[in-house]
């Protein structure tokens, strides 16, 4: 019997010799980096010529860009949410961003990507954006995070002049910040690799920019003085300093040698807001249509890159579907650390199917709910109920409309008339999916 056991021992090492064991002798360091309230056009390798974005290029030329990348939700909150699980938020009742009550934040039943990680021994760090819960019992700190620096509402002042009552912290402390926002943030991340570069590290850095309020520096105002709209020339120089501390942060990591030891994760939280009834920023969503707040592919579809040197292909364009919710399983394959199937998460490891190991698709269906409004992609079919607002009508609820994404990516052509046939079937796997979510703990 112990003969057999060996034998089979010996058999099945080099079998479950998967993706995640075999790099979890390396354990790599995890950066996660998160925009905010971008156009879905205003990077330079979606062919953005106004605003140049060198370092979020170079980035995405080093790994995996997606050209069909979406986030769960089109508000910051739910899809922060969302992004720190594995799962869809709906499911916790995080359908909306949440107010200032004691009790609105990520509930405490979820386990995040930085307890997990946490939890193997990763140094984890939050450095920017939190809007998870203003609350002491939702601070970042007992979420998992080792280390904070930032704010935890949903927008900030970049200058401290302009900041009034809200403070930015480290910890839970009040810090002295006189940096342009997200200068700071580029210098914190920094330091935090600094601090932890000899052990694996999980770094969130969550940038406010390009939310609102339109503050940017004199000096990278003045690069952009050729852009005749004001809105639009204040959104470039804000970029441009998200970009420049981008690559303050891989230039670091280059210095300390660590690119071939980092997966390195890039989205912004949701899409641009360009519609009434939304704090515009000047974004651009082009070619997709609608807005942050809608369910249509600008609200959804997002810039997302995923980079890790030596280990995925480089300058390659994922055509296949996929959502934020895959980046947590995909750096817990990465390190290593096995999910237990009672975590029941909606994102999948994408490892495999970058390093073509797999070829089939990551998701055959992807889901949404934001209050009223809808949306199911199933293949390249996409059925979607949204605001009214995003045709410049007054806020209100569209009928479905059924769209073929494959050759009409700008949403134009409604085909639910035509094929109710596939209206029925979309409905049918949405409101499956709808009866497993729960009520939103808050409105929106
Ligand atoms: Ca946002």
């Amino acid at each position: 019997m112990t003969r057999w056991l060996v034998l089979i021992a010996a058999v099945a090492v080099p079998l479950v010799m998967t993706d995640s064991v075999s790099a979890q002798a390396k354990r790599p360091n995890i950066l996660v980096i998160v925009g905010d309230d971008m156009g879905y056009a205003d990077v330079g390798f979606h062919g953005c010529r106004d605003i140049p974005t060198p370092h979020l290029d170079a980035l995405a030329k080093s790994g995996v860009r997606f050209t069909n990348g979406y986030v769960t939700g089109p508000y910051c909150s739910p899809t922060r949410a969302g992004l720190l699980t594995g799962r869809y938020q709906q499911r916790f009742g995080h359908e909306f961003n949440p107010g200032g009550g004691p009790n609105a934040g990520l509930p405490l039943s979820e386990t995040t990507i930085a307890d997990r990680l946490k939890a193997a021994g990763y140094a984890t760090g939050l450095v920017g954006k939190w809007h998870l819960g203003g609350a002491e019992k939702f601070h970042p700190q007992r979420r998992g995070f080792d280390e904070f620096f930032g704010f935890l509402g949903g927008a900030h002042s970049y200058f401290p002049e302009k900041r009034g009552g809200r403070t930015i912290l480290r910890g839970t402390e009040p810090a002295d910040e006189a940096e342009y926002l997200t200068d700071a943030f580029g210098r914190e991340a920094v330091a935090f690799i600094e601090r932890h570069k000899a052990k694996p590290f999980f770094l969130y850095l969550a940038f406010n920019a390009v939310h609102t309020p339109m503050h940017a520096t004199d000096e990278r105002l003045k690069r952009f003085a050729s852009i005749a709209d004001e809105q639009r020339r204040t959104y470039a120089a804000m970029m441009a300093a998200m970009d420049e501390n981008i690559g303050r942060v891989l230039g670091k990591l280059r210095t300390e040698k660590l690119e071939e030891n980092t997966l390195i994760a890039f989205i912004s939280d949701n899409g641009g807001p360009t519609m009434k009834g939304v704090t515009i920023n000047g974004s651009i969503n082009t070619p997709l249509r609608g807005s942050k707040r809608t369910t249509l592919e600008g609200g959804i579809r997002v810039p997302f890159v995923l980079s890790w040197k030596g280990m995925l292909p480089t300058g390659k364009a994922f055509e296949s579907p996929v959502i934020q919710l895959d980046l947590l399983p995909t750096a817990l394959a990465a390190a290593g650390i096995e999910t237990k199937p009672h975590a029941k998460l909606d994102g999948v490891n994408l490892l495999p199917f970058l390093t073509g190991k797999v070829t089939s698709q990551p998701h055959e269906t992807l889901l949404w709910r934001f209050g009223q409004q809808m949306a199911i992609r199933h293949g390249n079919w996409k059925l979607v109920r949204y605001d009214t607002a995003a045709d410049g009508a007054k806020p209100g609820l569209t009928k479905y409309k059924l769209y073929n994404l494959a050759d009409d990516l700008g949403e134009s052509h409604d085909l639910a008339a035509d094929k109710p046939d596939k209206v029925k079937e979309l409905e049918a796997l949405w409101k499956k999916w709808d009866a497993e979510l729960a009520k939103p703990l808050w409105g929106g």
